[in-house]
C-alpha cells in the first residue's frame, strides 16, 4: 500500500491519537529505514529509544526467532529460563537485589510506586505514601504515572487522578525538602529528562537527592526507561551519578523493538512486593526476555559502552560545527542528545531533515531530540550531518 492509501484506512479504523509524521516505514537495517514508497532515511530516533541495537540485528533476531519456535509464552504460574537470565544479568550489573518484569515503562513506573508504598505501608503502617517527583518530568501515560509526570498539561481530562504526588524543582534541593514531609515515601526522578526536553540533571543536585532519601528512609527511584540499556554511555545513566538507587524502572530499549519493562529493586526493598501483591500476564514472557537477554550481550559490554559515549561525543563535535545561528544549545549524555532550536522554527527544520533523508523526534518546547540506535556508525552520523548542514 502507498502512504496515501494507508493515510486514508488510517483515517477510518484507527483512533486519532498521534500527531504523525507523514511517511510510512516499511523496513529497516542497521540505522537505516526505508518507507512504503522506498524512501531512505538515516534514523536518528530508534523508535524513541527502543531499537537500541538497530534494526534487523542478527543477535536479536535469531534470538527471537528461535525462542518463538521453542515457546513464545507461558504464565508466570511457571519458570522459564530466559526470564531467570534476564534478570541475573541485570542484577549483576548493578550490584542489585532483584527485579519484576513488565511490558512498558509507565507499567515499570507503576511498580515502583506500588514498591515504595508498601515497602513504607510495612515498616511505618499507613499515611506514608507521597511521592516527591520533579517538575518537567516524564513517568508515563496510566492514570497514576500521568499524575506522577510533573508537568500540568497531562493532568487534564481524565479526573480523578491517583493521589500522593506532589512535585519539586530539578536541580533545586531546598525544593525537594520543602515538598517532603512525614507522608512522603519516596522520590522519583530521570537523570536525563527526556520528554520534557533533553535536561540533565546536575550531579551536586542527585547526590544530595540520595542523601536526603537516606536520612528520611525515602525510597530512590530511578527512571531509566529512556535513559537505560546503555543510551547515555554507560547501562544505566544513574551509574555515572556516583549513586545506588533503591529502584531503578527501564522499559524502552531493553527489548531491542519488543515491549518489555522491568522494576530492579536493592537488596534493601527486593522482598517488599510478594505473591499476590503484584503480577502481569505478559510480564517477564519468555519471547521478550530472549530478546532482551540478545541486547544485553551486545550493550552490556565495557568496549560497547565506550563506543556509544565516543559517538555521542561525535555527534556533538559534529553539530556544533554547522553554526548557521540556528543552533542555540546542544546537551545530554551519550547517545541521547537534544538540540535546543527556536519553539517557532522546530517544527519546519525537523520536516526539513526528514525532507533530507534524516528521522528525528522533538522534545519539550524547542528541542530537537535525538535518539539513534547505539549501533550507528561514524559513516552514518556523517551523512546525517550532511543532510543538517543543508537544513541548517
Ligand atoms: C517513555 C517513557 C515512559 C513511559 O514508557 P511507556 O513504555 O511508553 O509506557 C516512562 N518514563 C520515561 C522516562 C520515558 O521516557
Amino acid at each position: 500500500m502507498t502512504y496515501q492509501e494507508l493515510k486514508q484506512e488510517e483515517a477510518q479504523y484507527v483512533m486519532n491519537t498521534y500527531g504523525r509524521f507523514p511517511i510510512a516505514i516499511d523496513h529497516g537495517e542497521g540505522a537505516i529505514l526505508w518507507d512504503v514508497e522506498g524512501k531512505r532515511y538515516v534514523d536518528l530516533t530508534s523508535g524513541i529509544g527502543v531499537c537500541s541495537v538497530g534494526y534487523n540485528n542478527e543477535t536479536v533476531v535469531s534470538a527471537i526467532r528461535e525462542q518463538a519456535a521453542k515457546l513464545m509464552h507461558i504464565s508466570n504460574l511457571f519458570l522459564t529460563e530466559p526470564m531467570v537470565q534476564t534478570a541475573k544479568t541485570l542484577v549483576t550489573a548493578c550490584g542489585m537485589g532483584k527485579v519484576f518484569f513488565a511490558n512498558s515503562g509507565a507499567e515499570a513506573n507503576e511498580g515502583a510506586i506500588k514498591l515504595a508504598r508498601k515497602y513504607s505501608y510495612d515498616k511505618y503502617g499507613e499515611g506514608r505514601s507521597k511521592i516527591v517527583t520533579l517538575y518537567n518530568s516524564f513517568h508515563g501515560r496510566t492514570i497514576t504515572t500521568l499524575k506522577a509526570t510533573g508537568q500540568d498539561k497531562f493532568h487534564q481530562y481524565f479526573f480523578p487522578f491517583t493521589e500522593g504526588f506532589v512535585n519539586a524543582k530539578a536541580n533545586d534541593m531546598e525544593d525537594v525538602k520543602a515538598k517532603t514531609d512525614d507522608a512522603t515515601c519516596a522520590i522519583m526522578m530521570e537523570m536525563v529528562q527526556g520528554e520534557g526536553g533533553v535536561l540533565p540533571l546536575d550531579v551536586e543536585f542527585v547526590q544530595a537527592v540520595e542523601t536526603f532519601c537516606r536520612e528520611r528512609d525515602l525510597l530512590l527511584i530511578i527512571d531509566e526507561v529512556q535513559t537505560g540499556i546503555g543510551r547515555t554511555g554507560s547501562l544505566f545513566a544513574y551509574q555515572q551519578y556516583g549513586i545506588q538507587p533503591d529502584v531503578v524502572t527501564m522499559a524502552k530499549g531493553l527489548g531491542g523493538g519488543v515491549p518489555i519493562g522491568a522494576v530492579m529493586a536493592a537488596k534493601s526493598c527486593e522482598s517488599v512486593l510478594t505473591p499476590g501483591t503484584h503480577a502481569t500476564t505478559f510480564g517477564g514472557t519468555p519471547l521478550c526476555c530472549a530478546a532482551a537477554n540478545a541486547v544485553l550481550s551486545i550493550v552490556n559490554q565495557p568496549e560497547f559502552l565506550e563506543e556509544v559515549k565516543k559517538k555521542g561525543e561525535y555527534l556533538r563535535k559534529r553539530l556544533e560545527e554547522i553554526s548557521t545561528g540556528k543552533i542555540i544549545q546542544i546537551r545530554g549524555m551519550g547517545l541521547m542528545l537534544g538540540v535546543v532550536v527556536k519553539e517557532e522554527e522546530r517544527a519546519a527544520l525537523a520536516a526539513a531533515c526528514m525532507e533530507r533523508g534524516v528521522l528525528v523526534l522533538t522534545a519539550g518546547k524547542d528541542v530537537i531530540r535525538l535518539l539513534p540506535p547505539l549501533t550507528i556508525t561514524y559513516e552514518e552520523i556523517d551523512e546525517a550531518i550532511e543532510a543538517w548542514k543543508g537544513v541548517f
